[in-house]
């Protein structure tokens, strides 16, 4: 265990798996208490937060739609009566409803906007001005390459994904006077349930584009999260950081 987050608080959407899981273990392996969202993974929440109070530090989970604005900032509200502060704030959750354009449903656009980049606003906007206040705090946001490069059948996940670096960069901008840093990482394909959804042929196609000959996981993500989250990365802001194996060069 480390202690380069010791006494700090770290508030993240979308912990319950994949990814958002990985973070939230890097982060309380640093000594994070850590307070965390999902939609509906009831069990994984509990596991979760048993897991992480056995590494010494506190877990809260909340069953919270990260769509819903008034919710996240009830959540946040909680967090703060629970922990006393926020420090780092982790835009995690996401979901993808891939199809191309010509077959897409308003429904399917809605649904990766509202969750993806409106739920990155939610989230900010109902943690930014304490962080203004505290004159300190770290946004790390969750884009993809996908919003860098654009993937065909993900017009609606890679419009979520750009929008979310450049909100990223114009955010980092903003709050660089309050000492608060904001970066994305885009990470390429990882082995989480989002990948698994997509089939064993889709994974297979897409591995031989990957110079490093295979999907990354959801700990190496969460490795770059954690410098980023640290007072190691103190000089870095309004980044975009690809995690991809490669597979961008290509
Ligand atoms: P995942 O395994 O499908 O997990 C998604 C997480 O988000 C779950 O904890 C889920 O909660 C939560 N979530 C979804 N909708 C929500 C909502 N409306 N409110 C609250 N929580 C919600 O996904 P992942 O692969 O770890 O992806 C995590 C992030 O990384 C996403 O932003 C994704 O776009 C990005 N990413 C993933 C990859 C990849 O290859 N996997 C690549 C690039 C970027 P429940 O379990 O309760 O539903």
């Amino acid at each position: 265990m480390g202690n380069l987050l010791r006494d700090k608080t770290v508030i993240i959407s979308g912990a319950t798996r994949g990814i958002g899981r990985a973070i939230a273990l890097e982060l309380a392996g640093e000594g994070a208490d850590i307070s965390f969202n999902y939609l509906r993974s009831d069990s994984e929440a509990k596991e979760l937060e048993e897991r992480i109070g056995g590494l010494g530090v506190r877990a809260r989970a909340f069953k919270v739609d990260i769509r819903d604005f008034e919710a996240v900032r009830a959540w946040v509200d909680d967090t703060m009566e629970s922990f006393g502060r926020i420090d780092v704030v982790i835009n995690n959750a996401g979901i993808t409803r891939d199809r191309a354009l010509a077959f897409m449903q308003p429904q399917d656009w809605h649904d990766v906007i509202n969750t993806n980049l409106n739920g990155t606003y939610n989230l900010t906007r109902a943690t930014i001005v304490g962080l203004i206040k505290q004159r300190s705090g770290v946004i790390i946001n969750i884009s993809s390459i996908s919003g860098i490069r654009g993937l065909p059948g993900q017009t609606n996940y890679s419009a979520s994904k750009g929008a979310i670096i450049g909100f990223t960069k114009a955010l980092a901008r903003e709050v660089a006077p309050y000492n608060i840093r904001v970066n994305a990482v885009a990470p390429g394909f990882i082995e989480t349930d989002m990948l698994r959804e997509m089939g064993g042929d889709y994974r297979d196609r897409i591995v031989k584009y990957i110079p490093l000959n295979r999907p990354g996981n959801a700990e190496e993500v969460a490795r770059v999260v954690r410098f980023l989250a640290t007072d190691e990365a103190r000089y870095i802001t309004g980044q975009a950081i690809v995690i991809d194996g490669g597979m961008s060069l290509v």
